[in-house]
């Protein structure tokens, strides 16, 4: 106890604390800790560990040099590591059987990790089994498993109830909870849209993994298989390759809707001319962006309703919009100029979160350091994020004059659900510094502000705004007038 006391703590990545969820539970037997160097070169290699094992992916945890320092794996005394939550609440420790520098001051620890404190787990914690609270309620036989990594609509329903039928199996049905989908749902919602579709599919049972994707099919699948074997899957439905693992794939067949009495069969079975092929993400996110419904030949309507309040269509979704631009660029007169229109149509809810403002009430103390500029445009990030996800819109004017950081906003805009929309305000900086509205470029010339954008500091022409305005072309009605065309024409506004 005293060790455990004494040991360093650290919070993992969201990836390794997936990845520690599935190790704690015994989803990822025969693993039981973090692997070591040999290990990691050997599954990159051959796709086994050292002992020959098989095993597809490396699962490793990284830490810092200051928490590595106080671990010493030869130590008996200093050799545990314990892993927290977010919150700091311990979730396992690790005993550090190896510590390896990987990169710039980050040190791998390998090691075989046992839970300290009970499991916590959040939204939908009744479908977050282990393998065997899930072995125990599954019957006798054949058991289906299919990983749901995306909502279940009816041609993803028919060919799980076909493939099932066909084998006579138990449905297992795994929702990967580690994070987004593909397409940009949240965990919760995808599980919520499985959850719906569940009465159109025979008797299933339905579980909550923490497994991401790796970006690497071939691995990906094999994990996958790893560890709907170590569920108690007999079988899985899956397009890829054939895999080992004591688990037989299901190859799903292509499915069409047929016309004629409105089922979904082999798509070789219906007359060309009978039949509709599936509809795209794309057409689907198009519908829903419009607020259209998603037709029932294709979607339960229970399904359709969950994407439904998950993307509401674009006038009433939450907004982000960044101006970004050298100081004096206009960013802020734009803004206030579009918050000004917006507040007199009433039609949405509007927060500004403007350069100057932001820095005296939430980043108060700040300077301009590349790390005070990086964490200011983070807080203006986040709390723009929290007015999205309530389905507003945020107005946001401050310089950002880093790429990374501006694309870090897009991610925690996106993660929420809702749309972000960059605008470059990119008056030329000789105009900026003519206008010189805050007497900053002459105080910047004369040595007076340091690390001042567009003279001591660097700006980062964006590649990827979605509107550019040169207000040295523009009068500031126009420039008002283009963002304003722009949100109509994308439907956050209505004409
Ligand atoms: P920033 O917020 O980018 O630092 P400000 O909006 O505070 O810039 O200042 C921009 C200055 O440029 C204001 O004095 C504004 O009146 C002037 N200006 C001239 N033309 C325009 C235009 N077309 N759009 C926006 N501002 C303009």
């Amino acid at each position: 106890d005293g060790v455990l006391r004494d040991a360093p703590s650290y919070t993992p990545r969201p990836a390794e604390l997936a990845d520690l969820e599935l190790l704690l539970s015994g989803a990822y037997a025969p693993l039981t800790g973090f692997l070591a160097e040999d290990d990691v070169a050997s599954v990159l290699r051959r796709g086994a560990l050292v002992d020959g094992t098989a095993w597809p992916v490396p699962v490793t945890l990284a830490v810092p040099a200051e928490v590595a320092e106080r671990l010493d794996p030869g130590h008996a005394m200093r050799r545990l590591l314990i892993l927290t939550d977010p919150e700091g609440a311990p979730v396992a420790a690790v005993e550090a059987t190896e510590l390896s520098e990987v990169r710039g001051g980050w040190f791998r620890v390998a090691g075989p990790v046992r839970r300290v404190g009970a499991p916590e787990h959040g939204a939908f914690r009744s479908l977050r089994l282990d393998p065997a609270e899930t072995r125990e309620l599954l019957p006798e036989g054949r058991i289906l498993g299919v990983i749901a990594t995306r909502p279940l609509h009816r041609p993803q329903l028919a060919q799980i109830g076909n493939a099932a039928r066909t084998i006579g199996a138990h449905l297992l049905i795994f929702v990967p909870v580690a994070g987004p989908t593909p397409e940009g749902l949240a965990p919760e919602v995808l599980v919520r849209t499985v959850l719906a579709a569940r009465e159109r599919l025979p008797s299933a049972t339905v579980v909550a993994v923490p497994l991401a994707s790796r970006g690497d099919e071939v691995r990906d699948g094999l994990l996958r298989a790893r560890v709907a074997a170590n569920y108690g899957a007999t079988h899985l439905l899956s397009t890829g390759v054939a895999v080992g693992g004591g688990i037989r794939i299901v190859v799903p067949r292509d499915l069409a809707y047929d016309n004629r009495d409105g089922q979904w069969r082999p798509m070789d079975d219906i007359p060309p001319r009978r039949r509709r092929t599936a509809m795209s993400q794309g057409e689907i996110d198009d519908l829903l962006d419009r607020g259209s419904p998603l037709p029932e030949w294709h979607t339960p309507p229970a399904v359709a309703e969950e994407l439904r309040r998950a993307r509401p269509p674009r006038h009433n979704r939450g907004l982000v919009l960044l101006f970004t631009g050298l100081s004096g660029a206009g960013k802020s007169t734009i803004a206030r100029g579009v918050g000004d229109a917006l507040a007199e149509s009433g039609e949405r809810t509007v927060t500004t979160l403007d350069g100057d403002v932001v820095r005296r009430m939430l980043s108060a103390g700040l300077g301009f350091s590349a790390e005070d500029r990086d964490r200011n445009i983070r807080r203006i990030g986040f709390v723009a994020a929290e007015v999205a996800r309530h389905g507003g819109i945020a107005l946001c004017a401050p310089i950002a004059p880093y790429a990374r950081t501006r694309a870090e906003v897009r991610a925690m805009v996106r993660a929420v659900g809702g749309d972000f929309v960059l605008v470059h305000v990119a008056t030329p900086l000789e105009v900026c510094e003519e206008r010189d509205r805050k007497g900053l470029y002459a105080k910047a010339r004369a040595g007076q502000v340091p690390a001042f954008t567009g003279v001591t500091d660097p700006y980062e022409v964006p590649t990827d705004a979605d509107l550019t305005l040169d207000t040295s072309k523009l009068t500031v009605d126009e420039a008002v007038d283009t963002v304003l065309d722009h949100l109509v024409a994308g439907g956050w506004l209505d004409a």
